[in-house]
């Protein structure tokens, strides 16, 4: 993908604040951190979500989120992690290569990544779940 900034940084055409590479993937540090040591893992392949995303790459994804959410926390002293990963405008992304925020918590972090309750009915509930539910699941 000749204009998308994070093929660059993932494949080394834009020098990057780098914290882990391997053939699949680069982790780097997030232009505008949320918190200390907010990172992104970029696979180095153009997907621009997770609606594109290979399975094989999705397979490695986590667990090296996982490896990477122990080594921050560890070599930062958080005491808790998120991990974000948005899709399409509606859901916030603005980078359309498929990415992970690593965000590392402190108790005293200050920062609200927030999420509204809505208001549901269980008739309404139920209707949701007969739509997204994998077929052959019982009520
Ligand atoms: P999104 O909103 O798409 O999930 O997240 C995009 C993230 O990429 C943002 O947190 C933003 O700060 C970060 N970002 C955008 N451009 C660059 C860049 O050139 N370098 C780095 N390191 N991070 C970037
Ligand atoms: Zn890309």
């Amino acid at each position: 993908m000749e204009n998308c900034i994070f093929c660059k940084i993932a494949n080394g055409g834009i020098p990057s604040r780098t914290i882990y590479e391997d053939d699949d993937f680069r982790v780097i540090m997030d232009l505008a951190p949320a918190t200390k040591g907010h990172s992104l893992l970029l696979p180095k392949e153009h997907y621009k979500n997770i609606y594109e995303l290979s399975d094989g790459i999705a397979a490695k994804a986590l667990p090296l989120a996982k490896k990477m959410a122990a080594l921050i926390s560890e070599r930062l002293g958080a005491d808790g992690f998120n991990i974000i990963q948005n899709n399409n405008e509606a859901a916030g992304q603005t980078v359309f290569h498929f990415h992970m925020h690593l965000i590392p918590r402190y108790n005293d972090d200050g920062q609200k990544l927030v999420m509204i309750p809505q208001e549901m009915t269980d008739a309404q509930m139920e209707e949701i779940r007969e739509l997204i539910a994998m077929p052959d699941m019982e009520g």
